[in-house]
Parts: C-alpha cells; sequence; structure tokens
C-alpha cells in the first residue's frame, strides 16, 4: 500500500491534521474538498437525525486504527449548505 490516500468519494488527496490533544486522534487524513459528495449528502442525513443544520461530515481516515475511514463532524458554512441542498435535489430528481 502507498502512503497516497485520496478520498474515494472525490478522489482528491486527503489532507493530514493533527487532532486536539484531548481527543487522543493524533494524526488523521481529511477530505478537505467542499465539493466532496460525502460531505454534501451527510448534511441531509443529519438534519434528518435532528442536527443542527450547519453541521455535516467529513471523510476521515485514522492513520492509527489501520486507516479506517470514519466520520469527522465539521462544520458546514450557509453557502456550502446551499449547494448541498442543490446537489441532494438533483440526486432526488434522478429516477
Ligand atoms: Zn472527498
Amino acid at each position: 500500500m502507498s502512503e497516497h490516500r485520496t478520498c474515494p468519494h472525490c478522489s482528491i488527496e486527503l489532507d493530514s491534521w493533527i487532532g486536539p490533544p484531548e481527543s487522543m486522534w493524533g494524526e488523521i487524513f481529511v477530505c478537505n474538498n467542499n465539493e466532496c459528495t460525502y460531505y454534501l449528502s451527510s448534511n441531509d442525513c443529519l438534519t434528518e437525525q435532528g442536527a443542527k443544520e450547519s453541521l455535516a461530515f467529513r471523510y476521515a481516515v485514522d492513520p492509527m486504527n489501520d486507516n479506517k475511514p470514519f466520520n469527522l463532524l465539521s462544520w458546514m458554512p450557509p453557502s456550502i449548505r446551499e449547494k448541498a441542498r442543490e446537489y441532494m435535489d438533483s440526486i432526488d430528481s434522478t429516477p
């Protein structure tokens, strides 16, 4: 396996990110792409579960845990939320 990590949802290279000390994460790799379909569609299911509209999941992997993917909860600004809604609409309209 190479050290080259990419997001399976948008094929963009993951960014290295050091978690806060209290999280015990150490270094993780995150998809910071605001166009990522995973990120855009996660807002919809989070709001369905009653979460605040401004939250979404980013795709992330944890190298300390066999590079297992997990959901990194993150802030979604209103401008992107609009894009996310358009994206979800475009999915809904396809049969
Ligand atoms: Zn992505």
